[in-house]
């Protein structure tokens, strides 16, 4: 676990923003379609904000992973949580959210990159199935209470950090809030809220990551606060439910009294991508034992689903064959 640096980190990603970087009105004349991410600050209280709409993206995976109601929510916070963190730098950087957790929906895994691309998957996909989440959801009844949120944060080569807290609230998005407020010290609001149709389609999901930078005015803490509220008291979900088509709605709703004050840092694409290829699962295959592969030579064929975005590979009884022969001759007995 690392304390004091990533705070340092945020401070860096905000000051790296050139003074002549556009105005926040300058970026109004061309909204974004599809799922995007806006990065920005609100001058005045030196604040840090993140705001992302993932409607898409969290619906893809829950199509991917046949995911009930319950899960894809689950999953869909998770997610958005997920890109709203990857965001610490411009260069290089992977987020990992993985929540374990007693309830029946047992957790998810969350892998969030800088480029805005994201890959995850529900633990028990099915579990919750016939529960209503059309109205604002309640996510304990279904991960349960006890549970722990762990993060790795990769940022380029050298820099690694690690935390890991335990639920406060099993909603997801509280306790990756809690994560960055009590692992990283960062003082931070964060809120992700997906709405639904009666039949669990994702019709919205939005999020929003708040966070002070070292420095702060006193005001800072109270719109804060402020912020927190809008986010916890279903403000920020009936936001959402008027279906906001592009992030910088969401920033201004946040930003509220200090809206002019609001500057553009960048915007990216988002989208639902795994790393995934036949070259990895082909590595994987050659990291088992040769007994192991030449039962699945036996059987004729090797057959693997990819957690993470649940596409499945064949490899034929040929190619299993030829990457056997490519082994070094070990554990020959
Ligand atoms: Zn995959």
């Amino acid at each position: 676990m690392s304390n004091s640096e990533p705070a340092s980190l945020a401070a860096e990603s905000a000051q790296a923003s050139p003074p002549d970087e556009p105005a926040f009105s300058s970026v109004l004349i061309q909204p974004a379609l599809g799922d995007h991410l806006f990065r920005g600050t609100i001058r005045a209280l030196n604040l840090r904000l993140v705001v992302a709409l993932c409607t898409d993206l969290c619906q893809d995976a829950a199509l991917r992973h046949h995911a009930s109601p319950a899960a894809a929510c689950a999953l869909g916070r998770g997610l958005v949580a997920g890109v709203l963190l990857a965001t610490l730098t411009k260069t290089e950087e992977r987020v990992t959210i993985q929540i374990q957790a007693n309830g029946p929906l047992r957790g998810l895994t969350v892998d969030a990159y800088g480029d805005g691309l994201v890959r995850g998957f529900p633990h028990a996909p099915q579990a919750g199935l016939g529960a209503d989440m059309s109205k604002r959801q309640r996510l304990a009844p279904f991960l349960g209470r006890d549970g722990v949120v762990h993060v790795v944060r990769d940022i380029g080569v050298r820099d690694r950090y690690e935390g890991q807290v335990s639920f406060v609230t099993a909603e997801v998005d509280e306790d990756v809030e809690a994560y960055l407020r009590n692992s990283e010290q960062i003082p931070s609001a964060l809120g992700c809220e997906l709405i639904m149709d009666p039949a669990g389609q994702i019709v919205c999901a939005g999020g929003v990551l708040v966070q002070s930078m070292p420095d702060s005015p006193p005001e800072t803490k109270l719109h804060l606060r402020e912020v927190q509220h809008m986010l916890r008291s279903g403000d920020f979900f009936d936001m959402c439910k008027t279906r906001p088509r592009s992030a910088q709605d969401l920033a201004r709703f946040i930003a509220g009294p200090y809206e002019s004050s609001l500057e553009f840092i960048d915007q990216r694409p988002l989208r639902f991508q795994c790393r995934c290829d036949r070259g990895r699962i082909a590595a994987m295959l050659r990291g088992m034992s040769l007994t192991d592969l030449d039962e699945l030579i036996a059987e004729g064929k090797a057959e693997v689903t990819c957690n993470y975005c649940a596409v499945r590979y064949e490899i034929s009884r040929d190619e299993l064959i030829e990457l056997r022969q490519s082994l070094p001759q070990r554990e020959k007995n």
